[in-house]
């Protein structure tokens, strides 16, 4: 079969190449891939600055936002039957099975040594077929078989947002205003998820919003700031502050400026991936006596469990009942397996760019 694959930490060197067709085990089941997403984890793995082969190979084959169907099962499988429509979890126990993935919260890895299908140590979902355990698998309902291509991304908005929640049952508490920093699939996915949940969302980014972006925000009511022209000094000014704040950028900087946007009692929780070094100054004494006398958290949050997929499923249902076809506009380009690399080749009015097989 053919899959595309990439010789980790040398430049652009994805191709397509032909590999054995997995064949599964009495546990496992075939999926046929539907389609992938592409992201900035994939762009970067083809850029050679990350990802990592499997044990003992030179090559990786990428992809790790899934959508496919099942094909084949393996004799003792229960919990899945052949055109059942699956997305993957994206990460495996780590070797010594910590406790947290022993609980199946690979997410929550404390030896750090997870794997991550199409990223670190294990082949990705971006070929004709792959096997995986039914454990791995969730089952997509139909009805959401055009969409559910963006469930891992908003795997990791529905644990940023679930955490933000678990952790605010510390206090009595009735959030109302929410600030999303980033535009992107992620930060996008964020302005849903929280709209849904009765919050006033504004979301913080660069440039201009395009006409795609404009119209899901009017329909969201969304109040969109373009950091050219408000940035976080006029906010503060301003007297802005937010019961939430999650950060969908990456860039550093722009999580410790933001941190005086936080209200009383409010909660920042953090999903961007900074793989620079970058150095900045800040007010130290000032935000930390803010914090303290704020009652603030700030909290990280990375990958997700299948807990929050199954969420994400519910919440995709929701979204398609309140705002029919908006949702899938964030799809903003497609492209065929044969032209895959068309897909490291960025656009202007990109957000989720999918490979179609
Ligand atoms: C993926 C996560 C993964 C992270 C770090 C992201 O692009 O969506 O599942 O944990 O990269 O490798
Ligand atoms: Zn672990």
């Amino acid at each position: 079969m053919k899959a595309v694959v990439v010789t980790p930490s040398v430049k652009d060197s994805s191709r397509l190449q032909d590999i054995p067709t997995p064949v599964p085990s009495e546990q496992e089941v075939l999926v046929k891939v539907i389609s992938v997403g592409i992201d900035g984890t994939d762009y970067e793995i083809n850029q050679g600055l990350y990802g990592k082969a499997p044990e003992g190979e030179d090559f990786l084959v990428i992809g790790h936002e899934s959508f496919g169907q099942v094909k084949e099962i393996g004799s003792k499988v229960e919990e899945l039957k052949p055109e059942d429509y699956v997305v993957a979890i994206v990460r495996r126990p780590c070797p010594e099975n910590c406790s947290n993935c022993a609980q199946d919260q690979m997410d929550m890895c404390l030896t750090g040594n997870y794997r991550e299908r199409g990223i670190k140590g294990l082949h990705g979902f971006l070929s004709e077929y792959y096997v995986a355990l039914p454990r791995f698998l969730v089952k997509v309902p139909d009805s959401l078989k055009d969409i559910a291509v963006i469930s891992e991304p908003l795997s990791i908005v529905e644990k940023a947002v679930k955490e933000t929640y678990r952790i605010q049952e510390r206090l009595f508490w009735e959030p109302e205003k929410a600030l999303v920093l980033g535009a992107g699939t992620i930060g996008l996915l964020c302005t849903f998820i929280l709209t849904i949940k009765g919050i006033r969302v504004s979301c913080l980014a660069k440039g201009k919003a395009n006409k795609l972006r404009e119209d899901i925000f009017s329909r969201l009511g969304v109040n969109y700031f373009n950091v050219d022209d408000t940035d976080v000094e006029t906010l503060k000014n301003k007297g802005e502050r937010f019961d939430i704040i999650i950060e969908a950028t990456g860039f550093s900087p722009l999580a410790f400026d933001t941190l005086e946007l936080l209200g009383i009692n409010g909660i920042m929780c953090r999903t961007g991936i900074s793989g620079g070094d970058k150095v900045i100054t800040i007010h130290s004494d000032r935000i930390n006596l803010d914090m303290v006398l704020g009652n603030k958290v700030v909290f990280g949050s990375v990958n997700a469990n299948r807990t929050h997929f199954e969420q994400g499923l519910i919440d995709l249902e929701i979204i398609n009942k309140k705002w029919p076809g908006l949702l899938e506009k964030t799809i903003t380009r497609r492209v065929s397996f044969s032209n895959f690399k068309e897909a490291f080749t960025k656009k202007e009015t990109d957000i989720k760019v999918i490979v179609d097989l």
